[in-house]
């Protein structure tokens, strides 16, 4: 059984995702730390994310140097790939990197890799091979309309954009990192816009799909809300 939980950044997907798995006994898997994973390998690989902006097909030909160099070294990335998940802590080439994937600098960059074609198609590979056969609950942003739409349960969250800020805000101060409420507002817009109009799996609520607005909600009143459209469904 597949249950798919999308909306944006701060909406509260991963919290909620992750709690209900635990209850229900569902094997959980966040698929924006799948992106979060490709991107901190392409920030360590030195890969120009002012280039990158603008490539969201690594098979297009690009007469200008630069960005044919960034296309292959891409390509390279995803060939060679090493990212693994083991009781929800993240792997990049073996390492544990659990931690750096939520660093500002991930964040910042993560939509732009997030919309190439190939990268989505990799990970969306990976992401139904690893759910087969297993009560699965994944967040992310195309879970319901892309990578399982027909998955059995679909939830779209939503969140004021301040609020959503807020929760990060407290998130990453608990953290000791160096970053302000309106730094973090800012991105949040930003990957809102990107991830919503982007060309490949835009980030849409799908027809089927609940939708539960968190921004005045408790955790645990969203999570009593999921599980009653669960039973519903099951009926
Ligand atoms: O969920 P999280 O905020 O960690 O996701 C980071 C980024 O990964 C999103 O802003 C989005 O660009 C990308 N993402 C995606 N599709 C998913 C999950 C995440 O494009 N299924």
């Amino acid at each position: 059984m597949i249950i798919a939980i999308d909306g944006p950044a701060g909406s509260g997907k991963s919290t909620i995702a992750k709690e209900l798995a635990n209850e229900l006994d569902f094997v959980y898997l966040d698929t924006g730390a799948m992106y979060r994973l490709v991107t901190l390998k392409a920030l360590n690989e030195k890969i120009s994310f002012d280039s990158l902006k603008n490539i969201v097909d690594l098979s297009e030909n690009k007469n200008n140097n630069s960005d044919f160099e960034i296309i292959q070294n891409m390509k390279k990335i995803l060939e060679n790939l090493n990212i693994d998940i083991k009781k929800n802590r993240f792997f990049l080439d073996e390492i544990d990197v659990s931690d750096e994937i939520r660093k500002p600098v991930v964040s910042e960059n993560v939509s732009n890799v997030a919309k190439i074609k190939q990268v989505r198609e990799k990970l969306v590979g990976l992401q139904r091979k690893f759910s087969k056969s297993k009560n699965v609950i994944l967040d992310g942003r195309d879970i319901g309309t892309v990578v399982f739409p027909n998955a059995e349960l679909k939830i779209f969250l939503v969140a004021d954009a301040m609020e959503r800020a807020k929760r990060r805000y407290k998130e990453l101060i608990l953290k000791n990192e160096d970053i302000t409420l309106d730094e973090i507002y800012k991105n949040i817009l930003e990957r809102d816009k990107i991830d919503s109009t982007r060309k490949e799996s835009p980030l849409v609520k799908a027809q089927d799909a609940f939708e539960i607005d968190t921004t005045f909600k408790t955790i645990e009143e969203v999570k009593d809300d999921i599980k009653s459209l669960l039973r519903k469904s099951a009926k």
